[in-house]
């Protein structure tokens, strides 16, 4: 992962961000939502804004952060997102309604595993964003990407963990046993014959799937 005085050095030239956003940056600070660090959402957008996805499926709402960042740095594209935390739930509605980028957003409420039905008449979708819970990597990817557009990509966040995937041992049992699911994840993921995947070790560490399609091997 990158040295501390790297990510500062990158952050202090970082353009400065809107009121709001400025304020869920806080409001997560405060209330430790996991909301992506800012030079992994930064890349993100980036990287966002070469594919041009005009449809981004996003599985892991928390507050809406990410999701607000992408509308406003596409403002064509159409984001659909899901998060089941009722209080985070709450809190995207909140600070989305305060956007002028709401109407771009749908937000869904309820366990990415369930609401397939709901979310495919939203799709199909160009990029998909799963960001939520660690462990159930896999099943998002095997579930969503049935809706991914014929050039599409999933962008996995966290793959790294911390550093903590490249760990040799790790103490607390809770930690290992999700290290391991994001270590299977992926070699998984690295080994899928339909997609070409990297991973790139910024922010929490980001995969990048790009699907293999016609004409595209
Ligand atoms: N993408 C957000 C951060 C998401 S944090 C941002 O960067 O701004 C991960 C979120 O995923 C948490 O709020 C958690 O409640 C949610 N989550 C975890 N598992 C989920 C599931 N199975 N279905 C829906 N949401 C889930
Ligand atoms: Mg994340």
């Amino acid at each position: 992962m990158m040295n501390e005085q790297v990510i500062n050095y990158i952050e202090s030239i970082i353009k400065k961000r809107s009121p709001l956003v400025d304020e869920m940056e806080k409001y997560a600070a405060e209330h430790n939502v996991p909301i992506m660090e800012l030079v992994g959402i930064e890349t993100l957008l980036g990287i966002l804004t070469i594919q041009r996805p005009a449809r981004i499926l996003e599985i892991g709402t928390a507050i809406g952060y990410s999701a607000l960042r992408m509308a406003e740095a596409l403002p064509g594209t159409e984001i659909t997102t899901i998060e089941r935390d009722e209080e985070r739930y709450g809190a995207a509605q909140e600070f989305l309604s305060r956007s002028e980028h709401r109407e771009q957003i749908h937000t869904l409420f309820g366990d990415a595993l369930e609401l397939q039905d709901q979310v495919a008449e939203y799709g199909p979708f160009d990029a998909i964003f799963i960001d939520a819970a660690k462990g159930q990597y896999q099943k998002f990817f095997d579930i969503y990407s049935t809706m991914l557009s014929e050039n599409g990509v999933v962008y996995s966040d966290n793959v790294l963990f911390k550093g903590l995937v490249a760990e040799e041992e790790i103490e607390q049992k809770r930690i290992r046993n999700m290290v391991k699911k994001l270590q299977n994840y992926n070699v998984w993921l690295m080994n899928h014959e339909d997609y070409d995947t990297s991973i790139l070790p910024v922010g929490d560490g980001i995969a990048i799937s790009r699907r293999r399609g016609e004409g595209n091997e």
